[in-house]
């Protein structure tokens, strides 16, 4: 079986300043893998400084990785050749928080969704180009002469949204980054766009990385899940056994601040925000704010396999056997 995405490794490190240079650790040798042939949705969760969307931007190949490598089909995406790099940027496609943010307001959504159409050569007439948007839209549950020849402020924020969903399908991607995508969209339009995330991988093949601050989202949409904490993957594995029985002070400290049974209810409305580490270095990452801290936190806790699909890096589990290079890719299910 062929891996769509790997990623071996990887690390990204911000320099700050010129002469006292002080280095950021945005994201830890984080190893996983998507197989080509099982599309899933993996959720990455975290709050700000968490290194969620620093992975997103790596993901896109907008931002290069400090150490180790993004593989896709095969392929370090550093090192692409323009008609490689042409399809890596057709097969992999973003969905970002703000549904307003792509729109020009003095262009209609037929633009929108021309662009691509037109930068990718998908289409060879007008009548082309009509069928596909007609079919994207369709698949993202919306009826073509409701949105066509509108412009962005006739739009409600959900619709908008699913334009961009639907302006990302046009192009039949493998992988869809979505950024928050549900975070600045109205509750009662939330579930809608889940599920036509939901229906994305399950109908069209397509392998969803899901960032979000949001554990109740993530809970809805995902199989699997990764959780991060300045940078580290604090626990992964399936989202019943993380989420359900959370295994890592953190985890249970976001998992408590759910607003349990209302799930329609945001998390992070509620949230205990994680404060700002400045003290820790080295050591496990989340020491100076765990009441469980110990002399051996003074090192970096490895990932604990707890389960098949389940796995946290915490001293309080030192009794289960290590997961083999921590690649993630061993306890997250397919
Ligand atoms: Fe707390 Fe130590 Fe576990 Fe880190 S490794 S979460 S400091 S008990």
């Amino acid at each position: 079986m062929s891996n769509l995405l790997e990623l071996r490794n990887v690390s990204k490190v911000y320099q700050r300043g010129l002469v006292n240079t002080k280095a950021t650790i945005a994201l830890n040798t984080i190893s996983l893998t998507l197989k080509e042939e099982e599309p899933t949705i993996l959720t990455v969760a975290g709050e700000s400084g968490s290194g969620k969307t620093t992975l997103a931007m790596l993901l896109l190949g907008f931002i290069t990785p400090t150490t180790g490598e993004i593989i896709y089909k095969g392929r370090n995406i550093t090192t692409l050749s323009p008609a490689e790099r042409l399809a890596f940027r057709r097969e992999v496609q973003a969905v970002f928080q703000d549904p307003f943010a792509v729109f020009n307001p003095f262009y209609t959504v037929d633009h929108l969704l021309t662009v691509p159409i037109k930068r990718f050569g998908l289409a060879r007439t007008r009548k082309e180009a009509r069928a596909k948007m007609d079919e994207a839209l369709t698949a993202v549950g919306l009826r073509p002469e409701d949105v066509l020849g509108r412009f962005p402020h006739q739009l409600s924020g959900g619709q908008r949204q699913r334009i961009n969903v639907a302006r990302a399908l046009l192009l039949k991607p493998r992988l869809l980054v979505a950024d928050e995508p549900v975070s600045m969209v109205d509750a009662s339009l939330r579930a809608n766009i889940l599920e036509t995330l939901r229906n994305l991988q399950r109908d069209h093949g397509v392998s969803i990385i899901y960032i979000t601050h949001d554990l109740t989202t993530a809970y809805h949409i995902s199989k699997s899940i990764i959780v991060l904490y300045r940078g580290n993957v604090m626990e992964g594995g399936d989202v019943d056994s993380v989420i359900k029985t959370p295994q890592h002070p953190y985890t249970q400290l976001l998992v408590d601040s759910i607003p349990w049974p209302n799930l329609d209810q945001r998390w992070g409305e509620h949230a205990i925000m994680a404060r700002e580490d400045v003290t820790a270095s080295g050591g496990c990452p989340f020491r100076s704010r765990c009441a469980k801290a110990m002399p051996q936190c003074e090192s970096r806790p490895p990932l604990y396999r707890l389960g098949p699909h389940h796995a946290t890096a915490c001293f309080l589990s030192v009794d289960h056997p290590e997961v083999e290079a921590e690649h993630l890719s061993q306890v997250l299910p397919t």
